[in-house]
């Protein structure tokens, strides 16, 4: 399926259906898999013949999903999980023990940054956070022979940074190190970070992949372009692993996934439930409809507010002036999503008053679907921090939050400024 273009694979990938079978994945709403010979199932167990045995391992519609998503990004293998954090989280646990530390962009999702700047240490492993808009040189101090990965997000949420693959995957390669990419709010139909030397990517398929707010769900794709083998960074990939017969993941085609399947996943359970899988298999049919008018609509949406008298600034790599519009000129020319944030020009109350006026994008802490949605953060998730501390959070008091679904242009523009206005 490789050799189609996304648009295509986005439809069609991840099932194949054999003479009799549903044209769709059915939704295999099973735990366990009849063996009629115990041989049969050893092998299984022994990654010696592919099988399902147990759902907490592997499950044919979860398997479906996992599919489509690997043929998307172009890489061998996927494991759905849980959700985006378990995913992020399982990652981290493939490669990263006690004692080991990692390097984080912080311009990060909250929940990646409460993991790796507070749960992660209380089990040993350390985090350091870096500027991803720091020179090469000033990245690559921060790491030691016990770095496991560098991890950013492509287009970061909320903050709209578009990631600089090349001096990531430059430093990656200099020091032998692992490249983790969540491209949740990019998806692999507007980049493939494959393309651009990452090496394991990482999605919460809750937000584009899912697309209609109905599903939980991650996925950890291992693009199997990293050589392990002989790496004293990694000797836990080196080492036969005795919970697992023996095995050496470093000799396998693909380590990475192999290893987060049949050690992390089988001993957190973090897999992803097969009614999810089935939903967000469907949601994927239209991924590459939806960025692409997801993108459209930002675009337009970005430049009207841009030129609005009540908005003092607009973070979208659509804009001409972007900071980051180089950047997602090289990595997402095809479209750069619906994320944004924009500033309006008043105090905490203004911000309220818009808000208010909004009649068809409504206020929610979710993103990335095909509705419309918006969140002021001093007013809500933030609404603790005083107005110092949000700036030092890289959240000012003015700052709107808006994920610009697939309505029309037109009505999301005429909501804007009707409440606008209202201010
Ligand atoms: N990564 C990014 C970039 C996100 O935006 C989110 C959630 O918003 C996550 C990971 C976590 O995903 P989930 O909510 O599915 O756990």
């Amino acid at each position: 399926m490789k050799q189609y273009s996304k648009d295509t694979l986005c439809v069609q990938a991840g099932w194949t259906p054999k003479t009799g079978e549903s044209r769709i994945p059915g939704i295999c709403q099973s735990t366990t898999f009849f063996y009629g010979d115990s041989q049969a199932m050893a092998d299984c167990f022994d990654l010696k013949s592919d099988g399902y045995f147990y759902t907490r391992l592997a499950n044919p519609t979860v398997a479906a999903f996992e599919g489509k998503v690997a043929a998307l990004d172009g890489c061998p293998a996927a494991i759905g999980t849980a959700s985006g954090m378990s995913a992020v989280t399982l990652a981290a646990m493939t490669v990263a023990g006690a004692g080991d530390n990692i390097l984080c962009s912080q311009a990060v999702y909250g929940g990646t940054f409460n993991l790796f700047g507070t749960t992660l240490p209380k089990m040993g492993i350390e985090c350091r956070f870096f500027d991803p808009d720091a020179p090469a040189k000033e990245i690559e101090r921060l790491i030691d022979d016990r770095t496991k990965f560098i991890i950013a997000e492509t287009i970061a949420n909320p903050s709209i940074i578009v990631l600089d693959f090349d001096k990531i995957a430059g430093i990656c390669s200099r020091h032998g190190l692992l490249f983790v990419v969540d491209n949740t709010l990019a998806t692999p139909v507007l980049c493939r970070p494959k393309d651009f030397g990452a090496n394991i990517i990482i999605y919460s398929t809750s937000k584009y992949m899912d697309g209609h707010a109905a599903a939980l769900g991650g996925m950890i794709v291992d693009a199997a372009n990293f050589n392990f083998k002989g790496n004293a960074r990694y000797p836990s990939f080196n080492v036969p692993d005795e919970s697992y017969h023996g095995l050496v993941y470093a000799d396998l085609s693909v380590p990475f996934a192999t290893k987060c399947r049949a050690q992390m996943i089988r001993d957190t359970g973090a897999i992803m439930a097969p009614m999810n899988a089935y939903i967000s298999f469907l949601g994927c049919d239209t991924l590459a409809l939806r960025m692409e008018r997801h993108s459209l609509n930002a675009a337009r949406v970005a430049a009207f507010l841009a030129a609005h008298p009540k908005v003092k600034w607009v973070k979208h790599p659509s804009l001409k002036g972007d900071r980051y519009h180089a950047l997602a000129q090289k990595y997402l020319p095809a479209g750069q999503g619906g994320m944004m944030s924009f500033g309006i020009d008043g105090d905490i109350e203004k911000c309220r008053t818009f808000m208010e006026h909004l009649k068809l994008i409504t206020q929610e802490t979710h993103v990335a679907d095909v509705r419309s949605c918006v969140l002021h953060p001093a007013s809500t998730t933030h609404r603790q921090l005083s107005e110092h501390e949000l700036e030092m959070a890289g959240v000012p008091a003015n700052l709107v939050r808006l994920s610009v679904g697939i309505e029309s242009a037109e009505d999301i523009i005429a909501d804007l400024e009707g409440a606008l206005a209202a201010i």
